[in-house]
This record gives C-alpha cells, sequence and structure tokens, in this order.
C-alpha cells in the first residue's frame, strides 16, 4: 500500500520517489476512495481545487444549482468530491497532474490542520479561546501551532494530537502537521480557522471537517510533497477530550437545524408501486433508490445529486431494456427527488433527464435474478 502510494520519508532516494509520487495521483485518488473518502481534483502544483468550467466561471451560482456536478465534471471544489471509481480514472487518468483533495464531511474525518507560520502571536486571550491564560504564564517561546496545541493538551492533561503515532498524521510542505481522525456519533463538526475571531480551536490551528476538505497524502505540489509520518495509514478515532474541547469551541451546528425529514407516505406508495406485484422488482427499486432517500436523512448536500443521478442512470439501463417504461422511471425518481429535496424540481428534472440518458445507452438486462 505504501509503496503504491509512494509515501516518501526524506532520505537519499528522496527525489526518486516524488517523482513516482508525481506520477500516482490516480492511485492516491483511488486508495482514498477505497477507504470511502470521496476526492475531488486539485489544481497541479497548488493545494486549492482544480479550477470550475468556464460556465461556472461565467454565470455566479451555487454547486447545489449547478449542472456540471451530476454530469461527472469537477466544478466547485470539494462540492464534486466522489467516489466513483469511473469517474475517478476519467479525472486523474487524463490530468495525473492533479492533487488530491478529500472533501472531509462526507468522508467523516475530522483533520486538525496545524501550522507553523512564523509569526508573532496575538493577544493572550486569542491562543486558546474561551481559555484564559493568566498573566504569570510565559508565553515568550510560543509561536505556532504545535505549541497553542501542546498547551491545549496539557491543560487537559492529554497528549498533543501532533504526537499521537496512533492515528495518520501528514507534514505539509510548509512544516505543518495534519492529523486526520474519524468523526464518531456522526456528528456534523464544523469547520473553523485558528485565526477566526469566531469558531477556532487554538491559534494556529484551523479544523477540516464538515464544509471542508484536506490534501491527500502523497499529493506533491510546487512547494513539496504532502508526506504520511511513520507506517500509520488510518486515522483513528476522534479522541474523546479532543471532540469535548471541539463542542466547546462551537464546532458543531447550532442545534436547529432541520430534524431529519419523515418519508412522505406518497412517495413511499410510488416506491412500492413502480415496483409492480413482483417483490424482487420491488426490491430491487428500493436498493436502487435507497442512496437517493439517505440523503433525505441529511439536513443539506450530502451528495444528493449524485445518488439521483446514479439511480437514473440505472433505471435509464432497465428503460432501454424494456424491463419499465420511460414514464415510470420519470415517475418514481420524480417523486422520490420530491419527497427528499421539496421545492427542487428544476435540478432535479435535469439531473433525472441526463442520468436517464446516459443509463439508456447501457440496457440493463436480467442478470442473476438481481434487478
Ligand atoms: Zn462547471
Ligand atoms: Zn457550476
Amino acid at each position: 500500500m505504501s509503496a503504491e502510494l509512494g509515501f516518501s520519508t526524506s532520505g537519499p532516494s528522496q527525489v526518486r520517489r516524488e517523482r513516482s509520487v508525481a506520477s500516482s495521483s490516480l492511485a492516491t485518488a483511488r486508495w482514498c476512495a477505497r477507504r470511502g473518502w470521496p476526492v475531488h481534483p486539485l489544481a497541479p502544483g497548488r493545494k486549492t481545487p482544480a479550477a470550475n468550467c468556464a460556465a461556472c466561471r461565467a454565470t455566479p451560482h451555487t454547486a447545489a444549482e449547478c449542472v456540471c456536478l451530476p454530469l461527472g465534471r469537477w466544478c466547485h471544489g470539494f462540492h464534486a468530491a466522489t467516489l466513483d471509481q469511473r469517474r475517478i480514472d476519467q479525472w486523474w487518468g487524463t490530468n495525473p497532474d492533479f492533487g488530491v483533495g478529500v472533501a472531509c464531511g462526507p468522508a467523516n474525518l475530522v483533520v486538525i490542520d496545524i501550522d507553523a507560520h512564523a509569526v508573532q502571536p496575538p493577544d493572550r486571550n486569542r491562543i486558546l479561546p474561551g481559555i484564559t491564560i493568566g498573566e504569570q504564564i510565559d508565553l515568550s517561546g510560543l509561536s505556532n501551532g504545535f505549541h497553542t496545541l501542546a498547551v491545549l493538551a496539557a491543560l487537559r492533561d492529554q497528549e498533543s494530537p501532533a504526537d499521537d503515532d496512533t492515528t495518520l498524521r501528514v507534514r505539509t510542505p510548509s512544516g505543518g502537521m495534519h492529523v486526520w481522525y474519524r468523526a464518531v456519533d456522526y456528528r456534523r463538526w464544523q469547520c473553523s480557522s485558528g485565526s477566526s475571531k469566531g469558531r477556532a480551536l487554538a491559534w494556529q490551528v484551523d479544523v477540516r471537517a464538515h464544509g471542508g476538505y484536506i490534501v491527500a497524502p502523497g499529493t506533491v505540489t510546487d512547494k513539496g510533497t504532502y508526506t504520511a509520518i511513520g507506517s500509520v495509514r488510518e486515522p483513528a478515532e476522534l479522541p474523546k477530550w479532543l471532540a469535548q474541547e471541539l463542542e466547546r469551541t462551537g464546532h458543531l451546528p447550532a442545534p436547529n437545524i432541520p430534524a431529519p425529514r419523515p418519508v412522505p407516505p406518497r412517495a413511499q406508495q410510488a416506491v412500492l408501486a413502480a415496483g409492480g406485484a413482483a417483490t424482487g422488482a420491488e426490491r430491487a427499486l428500493k436498493a436502487v433508490l435507497a442512496p437517493v432517500w439517505a440523503c433525505g436523512r441529511l439536513a443539506e448536500g450530502a451528495g444528493f445529486s449524485e445518488a439521483l443521478n446514479r439511480a437514473a442512470y440505472t433505471l435509464g439501463g432497465l428503460v432501454a431494456a424494456g424491463r419499465m417504461t420511460k414514464a415510470e422511471a420519470e415517475h418514481i425518481l420524480t417523486e422520490t427527488a420530491e419527497a427528499v429535496r421539496p421545492g427542487q424540481s428544476r435540478r432535479a428534472e435535469q439531473i433525472i433527464s441526463s442520468g436517464l440518458t446516459a443509463g439508456s445507452k447501457r440496457p440493463l438486462y436480467n442478470s442473476g435474478g438481481h434487478l
């Protein structure tokens, strides 16, 4: 696995290794996707997302309104992140210079991003937001995120995440470190910047979670390579004490987020009706539409376009094989989409139409009792 990714350690073969890393961005993207981390392209040599298409640059709009994503384009940064192997092969296969970004939220990741910029520290009440550091404590040696995080950990009688060798840690080209953790309990941890006057964990420590992305280990930029430290390649569970600190510093969404929507009976019946009398077909249809329904349990985003597009693609294949009519497919997809994301019918219509058209080129004849 490490050979495949070309994780480099400093040493005489550094240059050769970096070249092998550069040629394996596709391998890095695949490696991330296999772990369930949706990936999106980064601009060649940079740590920022690949540019939007000309149409997206010309007309300002949100990712949710964009037709590029269901069409398989990488517009809108981490909103385009995917687990789809075919799309990944296409993106990085044709653009091997692209780096790899991981969308932290849907990957269920919380990454502690420690900076090492040599700049003057702020006022002592902004070193650790919400914690008063007494005047008697000498902060003269404190100059970066490694220090502030160490102070926070020491206050809680814990080890600094920077020293946590049980989890994936990545050295950044600027001397910082990314400490990767897995979120537990499906809590929607939010991003923050350590320099923010609002939500922040510690000065020079950013948090990458929902609404953000992180550069994958193995990615090469003009400034250097993002290099995994040691041999650990899997994120450990977010430590309880750190979760408490994140909660204390406002990294959970406000409690007034919309509750999960119950499935309207009308749409449920439509799912069953479209399956007809045959229970096998019913089950198969439910399976096809399940990822779309799953999006309804989350307040927003969460790959709805992609889930709907995939379901439409599959049903397009069934229509092409003569196993349901196009009207039936359109009906069930429209009903499902309307139930999961009410009031977005125009956008859903576009996704359904393009998915059905694409899917109809690959007829799904009966195979092995499925579908
Ligand atoms: Zn676009
Ligand atoms: Zn767009």
